[in-house]
């Protein structure tokens, strides 16, 4: 199919029939060319109702759950913001259209740099790629107007809540190995505040904060 089609027909019967409403979120599903994220072998499924695989064992997140994730996050143009897991690129790749930088660290080496490959072919030049442990957030370019976490946690890492700005959200899946529930936690300027998005499953974020294997 056209990719161009395809993505109005995912957006159309995955993201708005579930609820996803926010225009700029729309568009920017509109706009980035999810087939080139995923491997050469799957580029047929690319814009399917579900995960795939992207080698290593882990995933590129179903169209949904990365446009939930995004407009639970409320992205505005002025944002520095800070992604937990890069895999594919492709939830960087939706945040960069919506804010002024993105900042996101992946633990596998070889997937951050297909990724950084990836942006720089489609000149998405304003998302900062790092290899490391994401459990532990950044703190040398906090604070951050919003972080997304993209593997399930065992619990929520502190560094993150830490590493907000005021007003700052952080959506990330907390939960056992197999189910989580995605979470949204707001920091204002004594409290955070903590609300329930639903259900999920990603695979598990693993670090010095998260699950040790
Ligand atoms: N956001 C990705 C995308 O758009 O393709 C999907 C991410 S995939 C579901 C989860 C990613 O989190 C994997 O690539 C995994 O290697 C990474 N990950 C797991 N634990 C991590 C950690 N502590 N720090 C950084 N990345 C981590």
């Amino acid at each position: 199919m056209d990719p161009v089609l395809a993505r109005q027909t995912m957006v159309n019967e995955q993201l708005k029939a579930r609820g996803i409403k926010d225009p700029r979120v729309l568009s920017a599903f509109l706009e980035v060319p999810r087939h080139r994220f995923v491997e050469e072998y799957l580029k047929y499924k690319a814009y399917d109702d579900y995960p795939l695989s992207i080698g290593f064992g882990q995933t590129i997140s179903q169209p949904y759950m990365v446009a939930l994730m995004t407009q639970a996050l409320m992205p505005q143009p002025g944002h520095k913001l800070l992604e937990i897991g890069t895999g594919s690129g492709y939830q960087a790749a939706i945040l960069s259209r919506l804010c002024r930088i993105v900042h996101s660290i992946e633990r596998i080496s070889s997937l951050a740099s297909r990724a950084r490959k990836i942006h720089d072919e489609l000149g998405y030049f304003n998302i900062h790629i790092r290899i490391g442990d994401g459990t532990l957030g950044l703190a040398k370019e906090a604070p951050f107007d919003g972080i997304v976490v993209t593997a399930g946690a065992p619990h929520v890492p502190e560094a993150l809540i830490a590493q907000l700005a005021e007003g700052g959200q952080l959506i990330i899946p907390v939960g056992d190995e197999s189910l989580q529930e995605l979470k949204r936690f707001t920091r204002t300027k004594d409290t955070v505040k903590e609300e329930s998005l639903g259900g999920c499953r990603f695979v598990k974020l693993i670090g010095k904060n998260g699950w040790a294997k």
